[in-house]
């Protein structure tokens, strides 16, 4: 088992190692001791793991209730988080009970968001059965739900108690959700290690499942060490997501956000060497590392059309948008962009007019 801790305004560990959501009963009861537990998840993942989880709770003496939704992106929502916390007073449970978040990033952020806000906020576990929610979404206290107007409009910052991956459940992930999360971890390994990257290229990701995702949760780690709240060093973790956000949104949402990303990373890397700041091979070693995923890698959109969509996103407020961009493999550095050039990067990253 591997096991990293985190030292946010909160301290708590992430243990990663297969069959752990079967041990989720004992690890909360000796951790935190509720009497009582809320579990929530979206239906396809209940179906695969609920009862399992459910199982050990009530194993180790803890009162459990269930609050299942529909799955993807469109339930998390006030709705969803209203019912939820309507359910929670329903079964009475307290401040000193806990909310399991189990399931993908959706689950987390939403039910993490519950938990912040019930009765001001009590304990919560995070149970990731994604892989991108294993290295990203279920670590480092952000939790939210969308508006119409965008998305995790609404939202706290409020660390978990305790993250537990368990890695024999990503077997059962969908190939698309899992290459999400290579995106993510390739992500990773642009921005802080070299080292680490040349690890991605010469072992599937799949075949060191326990090593990789132990690598993210500490590199997420020290970002959110030195910036918990996104004030500062944490925009690194935003390499590729300027253009990926908004070819997702410009998709729809049909493109997933990793796939966006994959996008995204790919043609800031191309405009970082177009312009001289980073070397060719950079963008050839990410290309052919984010194809063995079967991550797409050219923007489907023209730049008009992702331009506006760019323009728009919520972090792009102000006359200047922060851009990520890569200076070689593992080594990114942060470049304010006034709005009006926005193009002029989008164009050197080869978006057609
Ligand atoms: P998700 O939770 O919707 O899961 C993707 C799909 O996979 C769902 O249909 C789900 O039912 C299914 N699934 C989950 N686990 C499974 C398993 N083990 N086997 C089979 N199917 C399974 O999406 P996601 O990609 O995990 O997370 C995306 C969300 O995470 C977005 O809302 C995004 O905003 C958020 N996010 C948050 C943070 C953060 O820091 N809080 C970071 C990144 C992303
Ligand atoms: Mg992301």
């Amino acid at each position: 088992m591997k096991s990293v801790r985190i030292d946010a305004s909160k301290s708590y560990d992430v243990l990663i190692a297969p069959g752990l959501a079967a041990e989720t009963g004992a690890r909360v009861k000796e951790l935190l001791n509720p009497d009582a537990c809320m579990i929530a998840a979206d239906d396809r993942v209940y179906e695969l793991y609920g009862e399992e989880v459910r199982r050990s709770l009530e194993s180790a003496s803890i009162r459990t209730s269930v609050f299942t939704f529909l799955h993807g992106e469109s339930s998390k929502n006030l709705a969803t988080y209203q019912a939820l916390l309507e359910r929670m007073c329903a079964e009475r449970i307290t401040r000193t009970d806990i909310v399991v978040a189990l399931g993908g990033g959706v689950t987390g952020d939403m039910a993490g968001f519950a938990a912040a806000t019930y009765q001001r906020g009590i304990r919560f576990v995070q149970v990731p059965t994604t892989l991108l929610a294993m290295v990203d979404s279920s670590v480092g206290g952000k939790t939210a739900v969308d508006l119409p107007q965008g998305k995790n409009m609404v939202g706290a910052f409020c660390q978990p108690s305790l993250v537990l991956c368990d890695t024999k459940t990503l077997t059962t992930l969908p190939a698309e959700e899992f290459a999400c999360g290579c995106a993510e971890i390739i992500k990773y390994a642009m921005i802080e290690s070299e080292p680490f990257f040349e690890s991605l290229e010469e072992t599937p990701i799949a075949d060191q499942l326990e090593e990789v995702i132990s690598t993210c949760v500490a590199m997420k780690r020290d970002y959110v060490n030195r910036d918990e709240f996104d004030t500062g060093d944490r925009i690194f973790l935003n390499f590729g997501h300027t253009f990926g956000h908004a070819i997702e949104a410009c998709s729809g949402f049909s493109i997933l956000h990793g796939q966006g990303v994959a996008i995204g990373m790919a043609v800031m890397t191309r405009a970082a060497a177009a312009r001289g700041l980073c070397p060719e091979s950079a963008v050839e070693r990410l290309v052919a590392l984010l194809k063995r995923y079967d991550l797409p890698t050219v923007s489907p959109y023209r730049r008009e059309l992702l331009l506006s969509a760019a323009l728009s996103d919520k972090k792009a407020q102000g006359g200047t948008v922060r851009l990520v961009v890569p200076e070689r493999i593992g080594k990114c550095f942060v470049e304010p962009v006034p709005k009006n050039q926005i193009g002029e990067w989008m164009r050197d990253g080869g978006i057609v007019p």
